[in-house]
């Protein structure tokens, strides 16, 4: 069964291994890595089914993340060609999975939700129009190469005895170039708005693809039934050369510090136009505070200027999906609710009845956000203050007594 590989993002475990997951059902997991992996992070990924790990440390890798990736990625391509590449959708990965599309003349599908193994190739789900229509498709030219919605798959360890995971057949590694096929268009639930333009991918190579200078031979193949269920994969330390063209972009300077991350975080507060200014905004990050949650933004609130970018609730960069998600003065534009709408519990507060955020919402409050919110603080401030209030004595356990 020829190798899929995956590419892991420095600390985004839970994404790697939703990666491995479907992985698996369409060949050899095998995982790139940016770095020396530690035993945990090795034992982590092998029991989710990678069978090797091909790491590279190189400064590169820190400095310049997205090219060092893409040479990474083209070289362990050029070296054995996978059946197909997976990563990791988000500012990074979707640039990382485009540039090595084009490098290696292949077809490149983004917003895939889902990744069976089919007679030809890997299917995958595509979610589209917010999630409105699922589409399957297929790359039909060069290595498959996926870019995963991870906050959308579910994570399942690899099996501890040869069945499930072998049922799936192998893929071929490269076919010949036909045309693109977008196969099946699914109506997902009822459309929420236009109907979904069809999605074909076209990939025009920019540059005939470089070979990079190869190191050590791969290991030597083990059967890969095997290695699939081994705990503890085989760590290949990659040597290769990075070309100039890496270093093309340089870092300038590195915040002190990193706003918590929107994509895994359990409850966010966003603030749109609705917050009417920077200290409205203020509101927003108080409340995010009081409830130890995230604080973000619309698109319309980032472009005011009253949260950086990096805070945006944004349908291809930072798809969110917390357990509670309060809105604060946001319309609820599809694009917004296409990078939301997986959230658990949404709470809106919006001065317009008819603001669409409140078809999505599980709790609404018609009002002004400079009202409510300060009401809202004052009654978290309340509780914390007096944390027995509201509980019937008799409830209490023994524990807290
Ligand atoms: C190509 C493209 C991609 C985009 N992608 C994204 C994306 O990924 N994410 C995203 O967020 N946007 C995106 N947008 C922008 C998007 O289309 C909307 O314009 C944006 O989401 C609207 O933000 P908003 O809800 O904050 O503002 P508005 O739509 O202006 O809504 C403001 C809301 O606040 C309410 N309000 C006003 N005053 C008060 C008050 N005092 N108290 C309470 N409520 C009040 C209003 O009733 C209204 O409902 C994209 C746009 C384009 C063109």
């Amino acid at each position: 069964m020829a190798e899929v590989l995956v590419l892991a993002g420095p600390g985004k475990t839970r994404a790697t291994c939703a990666l491995l997951t479907l992985a698996r059902r369409i060949g050899t997991p095998a995982v790139a890595l940016g770095g020396p992996p530690d035993a945990k992070t090795a034992a982590a990924l092998g029991r989710f089914g990678a069978t090797t790990i091909y790491s590279v440390t190189a400064p590169e890798m820190d400095r310049h993340p997205v090219a060092a990736r893409v040479e990474l990625l083209v070289h362990l391509a050029h070296r054995d060609p996978p059946a197909a590449i997976l990563v990791a959708s988000g500012r990074d990965g979707l640039e990382i999975a485009g540039r090595v599309a084009v490098r290696l003349d292949s077809g490149f599908l983004s917003d895939v939700i889902d990744v069976t193994a089919g007679p030809d190739g890997p299917v995958a789900t595509q979610s589209v129009q917010g999630g409105a229509y699922l589409v399957e498709s297929r790359v039909v030219r060069g290595i498959p190469i996926l870019a995963v919605r991870t906050e959308q798959v579910t994570v399942v360890p690899a099996p501890s005895t040869p069945t499930a995971d072998r049922a799936a057949p192998a893929t071929p590694t490269v076919d010949p170039p036909t045309t693109p096929a977008v196969n099946r268009v699914t109506p997902a639930t009822p459309p929420v708005d236009p109907p979904a333009t069809p999605a074909v991918n076209r990939v025009t190579p920019a540059t005939p693809p470089v070979d990079m200078p190869t190191t050590p031979p791969a290991p030597p193949a083990t059967p890969a039934v095997n290695r699939a269920l081994a705990a503890t994969p085989v760590v290949d330390r990659v040597r290769m050369t990075f070309p100039e063209s890496v270093r093309a972009v340089r870092l300038i300077a590195r915040g002190p510090t990193r706003p918590r991350d929107l994509s895994t975080a359990a409850v966010i507060v966003a603030g749109g136009r609705g917050v009417g200014s920077p200290e409205g905004f203020g509101l927003v990050r108080r409340l995010a505070a009081a409830l130890d949650g995230v604080a973000a933004g619309s698109h319309a609130a980032a472009e005011q200027g009253w949260c950086p970018r990096e805070m945006r609730v944004d349908q291809v960069g930072t798809i969110v999906h917390p357990s509670l998600y309060l809105a604060l003065g946001i319309s609820g534009s599809l694009r917004h609710r296409t990078g939301m709408h997986g959230a658990g519990t949404i709470v809106a507060v919006d001065s317009d009845p008819d603001a669409p955020i409140f078809r999505l919402s599980d709790l609404g409050a018609v009002g002004d956000v400079h009202q409510v919110v300060p009401e809202l603080l004052a009654e978290i401030e309340r509780r914390r203050a007096h944390p027995v209030i509201g509980v019937d004595e008799n409830e209490v356990t023994d524990e807290e007594e």
